[in-house]
């Protein structure tokens, strides 16, 4: 076994990997950052200028190769035969769940993770989120507020690029905004009619979303071109590969190591401190270790635990940093799917041009002000406006050249509110090492076994019932409601399972990330989230990385860690 040693290891390259690379970096730290998947050429990899016809099957997909080798990640939306190898092969990278439990594990295993195809919707959480647990009993309290948390929301939107409308609204605070992207006229009519008929109370806004809106620390505005979970080669969304390792890597302190998967951090019993990981080359398969004083595990909520769980020692029988039992526990992941649509009559003398990498954005009106009777906390909902195309040709009735001329003008103006809510820290939502199964590198697989409650599915009927009142306020037409009944982890904003908290009995991580078990190890992917909200996650993991990052070096610096 080859040996390293460096000031700090940061372990994934996704959304906190990049962020963890380049605050150690710039704070003066030799940094390895080891990926587990293959690099990633942007000139290769990045296809959303790509003509469907250039592609073997027009954009479908290799159906058969799908079913047998990423049976799991093709249930994924932007999974298609443009972005299928920004997805794991779930064969080699295998998990197991529970019979009447589903979990879908959507994932990617390259330089710069789930950054490249996210959704890029960026929300805050506010203190309405950071006190629910306290105030309701339920999981434990989360050991910051907001006010420890919006500098670093700030700092990481002032860096990243953030495009939204400021809307003074206490459950969802405003951030430092690029100017917001336009609404269209059919989503105009349904935020008017809101306005008129709710008050202050539902309110409809463009998504704030990872954008630029214009040139921004030296990336071009956004042009508009629809894909962006192809990759953009302008760089005009926030992603690891254009954004955060491209700064680490100009300090001169960043060493990139991809193919490297780690299997485990190594642990001194004596010093009772982390001394590095252990790496399997996923080419070679040869093992090496890595020495370093600060560990950064940033490989997404699931794998950091996994590997946590997987770094047993005799101190640590059950994983390492889990002298509380709670390693493993908690997991969630946002409700999807409630809502309705319906048709917007008028404005047919108008059309859309370009595509809007963005919809729209109706904050948390639930549980704000008063509360419901059936669920607590509450659910935002996204979705918007558009004018149908010529594929409705496919549901119509017709036949002939008039019906073929008739597609080619553009139809009705559709719209849909589609809800993501809030999903309570369940103790019984778990994962764990199974007994049996490893990955292609030996390593053991996590076994799932989770499922929403009571409080989720209510909220996902109230979705349904709210977004039709919306519609009908807009005075609007075919109004259809719907609840789908989709699987936990569909949402891909899985989280918790290492959750912070202020008591080591009963939390894994501190305020600051690291764990209250060995100080040298901080985890700063979702893996730390004390409760789920209901806001897109990943700008939490990037402003609690950033914040994280600032407190090892300054406790490293003073010899504390
Ligand atoms: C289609 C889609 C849409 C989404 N939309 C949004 C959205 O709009 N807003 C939002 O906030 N979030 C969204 N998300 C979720 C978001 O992508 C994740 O929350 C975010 O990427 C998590 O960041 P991360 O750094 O923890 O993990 P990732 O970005 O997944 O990165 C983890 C990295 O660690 C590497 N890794 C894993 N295990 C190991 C190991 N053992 N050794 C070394 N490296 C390892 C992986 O290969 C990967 O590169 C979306 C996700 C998807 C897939
Ligand atoms: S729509 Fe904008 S952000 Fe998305 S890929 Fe195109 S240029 Fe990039």
């Amino acid at each position: 076994m080859a040996r390293q040693t460096w000031d700090a290891i940061v372990v994934g390259s996704g959304i906190s990997g990049g962020w963890a690379a380049k605050e150690l970096t710039e704070r003066g730290l030799r940094v390895l950052l080891l990926e587990a998947g293959r690099p990633i050429d942007p000139e290769r990899d990045y296809l959303e200028h790509e003509p469907v016809y250039e592609f073997r099957f027009r954009g479908l997909g290799d159906r058969r190769r799908d079913r047998e080798r990423q049976m799991i990640q093709s249930i994924a939306g932007p999974f298609e035969e443009q972005t299928a190898h920004f997805f794991v092969d779930d064969i080699d990278n295998p998990y197991t769940f529970d019979a009447d439990k589903p979990f879908y594990w959507i994932r990617g295993r390259h330089l710069g993770g789930r950054s490249l195809m996210w959704g890029r919707q960026t929300y805050r959480m506010s203190d309405l989120d950071f006190e629910a647990n306290a105030r309701e009993g339920v999981g434990v309290d989360w050991p910051i507020r907001y006010a420890d948390i919006a500098p670093w929301y700030d700092y990481v939107e002032d860096y990243i690029g953030v495009s939204g409308e400021a809307l003074g609204l206490p459950q969802l605070p405003d951030g430092k905004f690029l100017p917001p992207m336009a609404l269209n006229c059919a989503e105009e009519v349904v935020k008017q009619g809101m306005a008129r008929h709710f008050g202050g109370e539902r309110v409809l806004t463009i998504g704030r979303c990872a954008i630029l809106t214009q040139a921004h620390r030296g990336r071009a505005a956004c042009h508009y071109c629809g894909p962006c979970w192809r990759g953009c080669i302008t760089h005009s969304y926030f992603n690891s590969l254009g954004v955060t390792l491209p700064a680490a890597q100009a300090t001169g302190r960043l060493t990139v190591r991809t193919n490297s998967i780690v299997a485990a951090v190594t642990y001194d019993e004596r010093r009772d401190r982390a001394t590095g990981v252990r790496v399997i080359d996923a080419i070679t398969r040869h093992e090496t270790e890595y020495q370093a004083g600060l560990i950064f595990l940033c490989a997404s909520a699931l794998e950091s635990t996994r590997i946590l769980l997987n770094s047993r020692t005799t101190r640590f029988p059950n994983g390492l940093a889990n002298s509380s039992g709670e390693l493993g526990r908690n997991l969630m992941d946002h409700t999807m799917g409630g809502g309705a649509r319906a048709t917007i009559p008028g404005n047919e003398d108008r059309i859309v041009h370009g595509n809007r990498p963005n919809g729209i954005y109706v904050p948390r009106f639930r549980n704000v002000k008063t509360s419901h009777p059936d669920f607590v906390r509450g659910y935002g909902f996204q979705g918007g406006a558009g004018r149908d195309g010529w594929g409705r040709g496919a549901s119509s009735a017709g036949i002939g050249a008039e019906f073929k001329h008739g597609l080619r003008e553009p139809g009705p103006w559709r719209f849909t509110f589609y809800g993501f809510g809030e999903c309570l820290p369940y103790a019984t939502n778990t994962v764990t090492l199974d007994a049996v199964k490893t990955d292609a590198w030996g390593i053991p697989a996590l076994h799932v076994s989770a499922t929403y409650g009571d409080n989720e599915r209510a909220q996902l009927q109230d979705m349904a019932v709210t977004a039709a009142e919306m519609l009908e306020a807009a005075g609007v037409r075919d109004i259809e409601t719907f609840v789908e009944e989709n699987a936990i982890g569909l949402a891909i904003h899985e989280m918790g399972t290492a959750r912070m908290g202020r008591d080591p009995r009963t939390s894994v991580l501190n305020a600051y990330n690291q764990t209250h078990d060995v100080p040298n190890v901080f985890v700063t992917d979702g893996a730390c989230m004390t409760s789920s909200g209901c806001q897109n996650p990943s700008i939490m993991y990037m402003a609690l990385t950033a914040r994280a990052a600032e407190y090892a070096v300054d406790k490293l610096q003073r010899r504390e860690l």
